[in-house]
């Protein structure tokens, strides 16, 4: 394309239309701020165990402010600064461990993600083996399967594994998911749950988070517009991913995951005349916009913003941090 722009002058023209909503969701929001807000009062350091959210740039930024990220508590030398849990949750031996070590704790797990920890103690307080659906290794499904005793939880994230899976006592089940997974897959997965095991219970709506499920609507109207799809955010970042495979499957033939506009691999676009943009919950709006502006270095762009769904949530600090009620 750029060998187009020198051979003619003229930069061809591209409609780029941007998914809203996309970028940050509320449980996002609430965990940056919870980081900012505890460098303002407390000055830095900050500690922050695991990435805040799954976004390089929003923890490079925290970090430049005084931000200090480890993946474990015995990382952290003895101190009185303040300890904050990732939004993606953390299993019930983090906060005992901070609690033991005397820490200055500050949990930013999203309230969706707690909300799926209180579902899963519930169930087993009822006496249900209990199946979560979602992917293995994922900080989200490590923090809920470390909500209960082992071998309280067991991990499916395929119909395959539904067939395979072998409960102590089939009548006595719960399911629940990790939030950000794909909205079709998981129909499935629960559809096979519910055929095996008729009885099984299941959250009153869906755990899958209204953000992830949003940002996968909107793909799946603008995919099939257009020519190819570039989805904002990082790799390890679970619903970031879900956009990236939603856009394929409805029909756009090329989509790309990309961090920042440095990551475009321009040979994957050729001559597009139309592009659909969205961004990951964890990918700040600022890097969709820098996204935009390297397109419009090399095509007359014309942006149209398709919405599906007005965003309304808003999630509280956790109380220490809020305004006047720091002191109570
Ligand atoms: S993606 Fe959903 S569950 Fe995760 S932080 Fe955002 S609102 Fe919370």
């Amino acid at each position: 394309m750029t060998a187009q722009v020198a051979e003619t002058g003229q930069k061809p023209p591209l409609k780029v239309l941007l998914c809203s909503p996309r970028g940050f969701c509320a449980g996002v929001v609430r965990a940056i701020d919870t980081v900012e807000q505890a460098l303002a009062r407390y000055g830095a350091p900050v500690y922050v165990r695991h990435e805040i959210v799954h976004n390089r740039f929003v923890v490079e930024s925290l970090k430049a402010k005084g931000a200090v990220f480890v993946e474990e508590l015995d990382e952290i030398p003895d101190t009185t600064a303040p300890v904050i849990f990732s939004a993606h949750g953390v299993p019930k031996a983090i906060p005992a461990e901070a609690q033991k070590r005397n820490f200055f704790a500050l949990d930013a797990t999203c309230p969706l993600v707690t909300k799926v920890h209180r579902e899963a103690e519930i169930h087993n307080k009822r006496g249900r083996e209990i199946v979560l659906i979602g992917h293995a290794g994922h900080p989200e499904v490590v923090g809920t399967i470390g909500q209960l005793p082992a071998g309280a939880i067991t991990l499916v994230k395929s119909v395959e594994e539904v067939a395979a899976f072998k409960p102590r006592d089939p009548a006595n089940l719960a399911y629940v998911t990790q939030t950000t997974l794909s909205v079709d897959d998981t129909a499935d997965i629960v559809a096979a749950l519910k055929a095996r095991f008729p009885g099984i219970h299941g959250p009153h709506r869906e755990d899958i988070c209204y953000a992830t499920t949003n940002r996968q609507e909107v793909v799946k109207k603008v995919a099939p517009m257009v020519e190819a799809m570039v989805v904002v955010g990082s790799p390890n970042s679970s619903n970031t991913q879900r956009l990236k495979e939603v856009a394929e499957r409805a029909g756009c033939r090329r989509a790309a995951l990309v961090q920042r506009a440095e990551d475009i691999d321009w040979s994957t676009f050729g001559s597009i005349a139309s592009l659909g943009v969205t961004a990951g919950a964890s990918a700040p709006e600022v890097l969709v916009e820098e996204v935009i502006g390297a397109f419009a270095a090399r095509y007359t762009v014309n942006v149209e913003t398709i919405t599906t769904a007005d965003e309304t949530m808003f999630f509280p600090l956790p109380r220490v941090l809020r305004g006047n009620e720091a002191a109570e």
